[in-house]
Formats: structure tokens, C-alpha cells, sequence
């Protein structure tokens, strides 16, 4: 498809924003979407002990969307839920990919290193085939909590011995360029953004838990439109309530995200703004902790069963 100049200056500002870049980069990033366009950038993407959730939460992506994003910019070698090919054909496509190598690799979901079997693409156990990709791929991107520090697989008591991807590599000695994109799910906006960041501006800025600075580089809490409500102490008592969340649960505090001003589905809202707490889905430690509900109770809302 023949795209205009205009078209590709209008989804380079989308997505320079998204990676928190001024308008001084848009110009690039539309020069790197053209190169894109005409030479589409493989990406490899395999999903270990994952629900699915960041594949799904991808397909929402917006301006451009997945259609655009895959017809347009990325040519997916293959995907487990999204290739239309089955059986051994869809084998047959990962492998003649993994051979030709020079993709980006992109991760959703832990390894079960405990019990290797647990997770198997064809005979194969997922931490092994990971390990093989990532040796031929340019770089390496975790999408969601799992993939980047475990999450919810690697909850305890942990009975695979879920672990992250980074810890896999390190332990297999494969050293790429490797990006983590929390959350459960990680937001559409984040992992394209970036995606586009790496493929055309490098590796991204990374913080000591190696998430891209610009993209989770804030405190969720200080940018609230609540934050005014904890300041004041107006707190809600439950869910669903008026107020501040923090008494209820909110994990905002400690959390570092752009939810709150980003929104979800389309910036139509966010969980906050749905009136639930901020679980702490984007935390390196989300899932982590066996006593931690996610939502407080308190005196006049006691457990019930
Ligand atoms: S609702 Fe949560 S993120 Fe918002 S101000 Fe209260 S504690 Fe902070
Ligand atoms: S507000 Fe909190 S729980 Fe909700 S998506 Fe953002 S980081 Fe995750």
C-alpha cells in the first residue's frame, strides 16, 4: 500500500510521543517508518507460560494499528497465537526463521526452568527454543511482567521455577541487547513505541530494572488526577468509591507507569479511573509478595467467607 508522506509524519508523532520524544524526532521516526515500509523489519515473537494477555492486549494497539503495524511496518515471522499456519507448517515457519535469524525477538511469558517440560513448542522445551532464537536475533524484547521478571508464573511457591527472560540468557551466556516492557498486560503503546525506538533509534534508555526510561520513568501516584484527594486525605472506603484509592490498596505509590494519563482501550480510561486500585502490574515485584492481597480490607469492609 502506497502511503503519503503525511501518513507517515502522522504515525511517527503518535508513536515519538509514546516513547516520550519531542517533535524534534518525529521527522526521524517518519523517516524510519518509511525505511519500514519498503524493507519490513522481522520480528519473531514466542510465547512461553503466558495467558495470551500481552498478544491480545498488542492486537488494541492504535494509530497505527495492528493491521497497519503488520501490513505496513513489521513482517511477523511467526507468532503461536496469531499464525494462521498450524502443526508442522507453523513449525516449519519458526524454524526456517530461527535459521535465517537477524529479528527481533520478541518474548511474552516466563520459562519454566524448574520443570522444562511444562512449556514445549513441538517436542521442544520453550526455555531451549529461547535460548536458540536469541543467539540469532538482533535484540531481544520481554513484553510483560512475565517475560521481563516472572509475574504471575513465578508467583510463589512457584512450582515450574518460572524465571524471566533475562535470567535464561544470562545463564545460557547469550548476551543481546535486551529490553524489558512490564505490565500484565504490557500496554500496546508501550511495546510498539518502543519496538519502533529499537529498530530505528537504538536501544531505548534503560533503568536499573532494564525498562526504557521514558516510558516508565515517572511514578504513577505523582501523576494521578487523585493525587490531590491523598493530599487532602479524602480516601475512598472501598472500591468503586469517591476519593483517593490509597486505603483500599492503590499501588500507585510505588508503581511506575503512564496509565494515568495514557488511559487504556483508547485512553478511555484506566484502572484508577475505573475506580479500582493500581495492583502494581508494571512492578518488578508484582506477584512476588505471597501476602499481598490486591485489594485491601479494612475495618468497615471485613472479609466475608
Ligand atoms: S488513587 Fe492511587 S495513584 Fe491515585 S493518588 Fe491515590 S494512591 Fe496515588
Ligand atoms: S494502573 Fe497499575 S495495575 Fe493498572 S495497568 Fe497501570 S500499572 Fe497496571
Amino acid at each position: 500500500m502506497n502511503r503519503s508522506r503525511r501518513q507517515f509524519l502522522k504515525d511517527a508523532a503518535r508513536l515519538a510521543a509514546v516513547v516520550g520524544l519531542g517533535p524534534t524526532w518525529v521527522p526521524r521516526f517518519a523517516q524510519a517508518l518509511e525505511d519500514l515500509s519498503t524493507g519490513r523489519a522481522p520480528v519473531l515473537w514466542l510465547q512461553g507460560q503466558s495467558c495470551s494477555g500481552c498478544s491480545v492486549s498488542f492486537l488494541n494497539a492504535e494509530d497505527p494499528g495492528p493491521a497497519g503495524l503488520l501490513t505496513r511496518y513489521l513482517s511477523l515471522y511467526f507468532h503461536q497465537t496469531l499464525s494462521a499456519a498450524t502443526g508442522e507448517a507453523a513449525l516449519s515457519a519458526l524454524e526456517r526463521a530461527v535459521d535465517a535469524g537477524g529479528y527481533v525477538l520478541v518474548v511474552e511469558g516466563a520459562v519454566p526452568l524448574g520443570v522444562p517440560d511444562a512449556c514445549t513448542l513441538g517436542e521442544e522445551p520453550f526455555g531451549q527454543l529461547l535460548v536458540r532464537a536469541a543467539r540469532k536475533a538482533r535484540a531481544v524484547i520481554s513484553v510483560g511482567t512475565c517475560a521481563s521478571y516472572g509475574g504471575i508464573p513465578a508467583a510463589p511457591p512457584n512450582l515450574t521455577g518460572a524465571a524471566p527472560v533475562s535470567e535464561v540468557l544470562a545463564k545460557a551466556g547469550v548476551s543481546r541487547p535486551l529490553v524489558n516492557l512490564p505490565g500484565c498486560p504490557a500496554h500496546p503503546a508501550w511495546v510498539v513505541g518502543n519496538l519502533v525506538h529499537l529498530l530505528k533509534a537504538g536501544v531505548p534508555e534503560l533503568d536499573e530494572a532494564g525498562r526504557p526510561k521514558r516510558t516508565y520513568g515517572q511514578l504513577l501516584h505523582d501523576q494521578c488526577p487523585h493525587f490531590a484527594q491523598y493530599e487532602r486525605e479524602q480516601f475512598a472506603e472501598k472500591p468503586g468509591d469517591d476519593g483517593c484509592l490509597f486505603k483500599v490498596g492503590c499501588q500507585g505509590v510505588i508503581t511506575s507507569s503512564d496509565c494515568s494519563w495514557r488511559g487504556w482501550n483508547g485512553g478511555g480510561s484506566w484502572c484508577v479511573q475505573a475506580r479500582a486500585p493500581c495492583v502494581g502490574c508494571a512492578r518488578p515485584e508484582f506477584a512476588r509478595n505471597p501476602d499481598f492481597p490486591f485489594y485491601r480490607l479494612n475495618e468497615d469492609h471485613p472479609r466475608t467467607g
